[in-house]
């Protein structure tokens, strides 16, 4: 099997490089290796009713498939360069900016017309924020909602079904580098797919592949950093003046204490909490919907420690794995609390939460984070709650609900040049896999620009 271009992983990076690829030459023979299914396939026995917590699939439905880990996302798509990734630092910032608009574009053209375009130029917020020690960064923020983002994936899906070859339900095994320059793909066990340019999309669920490919291939990488904390809900009346205008706001804070950054993110306006599994470990992430029907009465966003290490230790991600398993252990999945009850040190239960103010979105485990999260980033997220309540009234109610743990993972970064090419000429790293990005947007944004160097070249 031949082809002019392999992409592992059909993730936002492997579509929008596959989208481009095929837009500026038609002709190329494309094949895209997936270890999920096509997107009608991808069912979670959660959002199927058939099961109230992770069940560990072997696959899993969210992480895994046509459309990656941002598939059942909320789909706000980010343009700035503020946050969601460093892209900039290898392509610049104006093409960066300029190539995540263009993402925008295909995403109208394929089913987002009509959703709206936040942004906060120009808000009040930002004045309010830094009278309070808080910090509101840039953006445009294009949200599709989840149905959208659906709809959006499967009608790139339907333009790009014909005129690439999708391999699905089938890992990338074993990359190997051809004498000739050329890559082969080992999948199935024996079978075997060459081509001239290789490009690598496996988000954060390969991780783990692409530290072997790195291993295997001598590709420098370095170590990057780990995001935790919990997911914050409350009353969507709460935050209603700041979603209403900015719909995300992202907003950092410093603590007194340690000088630490405590961050919002993903905020969900009127939206659900959700289970995530990463590699085996359950943790929380939130989502929101556009129809109108499917909202709910909350809000939701998580506020996240970063935490790099330096010698000796370094694996950050590991740190973030073990305090995600400590939840898992005490709680058999995510543990819910409520703000009160952390404040005065005991543990929540199903009867405090029922006769609450909050209904929650997620059935977690009642329990207590202050046995969970290090102390440092639990002081540092209780100070953060009391600075949001000055900008957002009732944030730092009692009833208000913690659940955790949440932990962003990132992908150690790979050693890329200003074409995304690792030390290997036509071995493409892109996405949340190559450490460089962590956003739809983003992702999106390489993928685009890796297809257009091929082409160039
Ligand atoms: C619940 C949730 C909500 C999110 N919400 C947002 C949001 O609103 N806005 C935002 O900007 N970001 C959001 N994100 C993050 C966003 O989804 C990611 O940043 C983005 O999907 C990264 O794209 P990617 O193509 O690099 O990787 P991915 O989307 O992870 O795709 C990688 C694909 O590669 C496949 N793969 C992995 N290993 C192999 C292999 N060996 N062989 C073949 N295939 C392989 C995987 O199955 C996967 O489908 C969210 C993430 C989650 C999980």
């Amino acid at each position: 099997m031949n082809y002019d271009v392999i992409i592992i992983g059909a993730g936002p990076g492997g579509i929008f490089s596959a989208y481009e690829l095929i837009r500026l030459r038609p002709n190329l023979k494309i094949a895209i290796f997936e270890t999920g299914g096509p997107l009608a396939e991808r069912r979670c026995p959660i959002t199927e009713g058939k099961a109230e917590s992770c069940v560990r699939c072997k696959t899993c439905a969210i992480m895994n498939g046509f459309g990656g880990a941002g598939a059942f996302s909320d789909g706000k798509y980010n343009i700035t360069n503020d946050f969601g990734g460093t892209l900039y630092e290898y392509i610049g910032k104006t093409q960066a900016i300029s190539l995540m608009n263009y993402v925008d574009e295909i995403n109208l053209s394929h089913g987002g017309q009509g959703t709206k375009m936040y942004s906060t130029a120009g808000t009040k917020f930002k004045k309010l924020c830094i009278q309070n020690k808080l910090k509101l960064l840039n953006a445009s923020v294009r949200h599709l909602g989840t149905d959208i983002n659906y709809i959006v994936l499967g009608r790139l899906y339907q333009e790009l079904k014909d005129r690439a070859d999708f391999y699905f339900h089938t890992p990338a095994e074993h990359l190997e580098k051809l004498e000739n320059g050329g890559y082969r793909v080992h999948y199935k066990g024996t079978e075997t797919a060459d081509c001239s340019k290789c490009i690598v999309s496996v988000g954060r669920s390969g991780s783990k592949w692409m530290e072997t490919v790195c291993r295997e291939l001598d590709i420098p990488t370095r170590s990057n950093r780990v995001d935790i904390g919990v997911r914050v809900e409350l009353p969507a009346v709460i935050f209603s003046d700041l979603t209403d205008e900015l719909y995300e706001s992202k907003i950092v804070y410093r603590t007194e204490k340690y000088e630490d950054n405590v961050r919002t993110f993903c905020m969900n306006p009127n939206g659900i909490v959700v289970n995530e599994n990463t590699n085996g470990i359950v943790t929380v992430n939130g989502h929101s919907f556009e129809d109108p029907s499917r909202k709910t009465e909350n809000t939701n966003f998580a506020l996240l420690v970063s935490k790099h290490f330096s010698e000796p230790f370094k694996d950050s991600n590991a740190y973030g794995e073990s305090i995600a398993r400590l939840s898992n252990m005490l709680g058999g999945g995510v543990i819910v609390q409520r703000f009160g009850d952390l404040v005065r040190g005991r543990r929540s239960n199903h009867s405090r939460i029922a006769e609450g103010l909050v209904v929650p979105t997620l059935a977690a485990t009642p329990g207590d984070l202050s046995l969970v999260l290090p102390k440092r980033i639990m002081d540092g997220i209780m100070e953060m709650i009391y600075a949001l309540d000055k900008i957002a009234p009732g944030t730092a109610n009692d009833d208000t609900l913690l659940y955790g743990v949440e932990v962003k993972f990132y992908n150690m970064e790979v050693a890329l040049d200003e074409n995304l090419e690792s030390c290997h000429k036509g071995l493409y790293i892109i996405g949340d896999g190559s450490g460089v990005t962590h956003s739809l947007s983003h992702a999106s944004a390489s993928g685009v620009y890796v297809a257009r160097k091929i082409v160039e070249e």
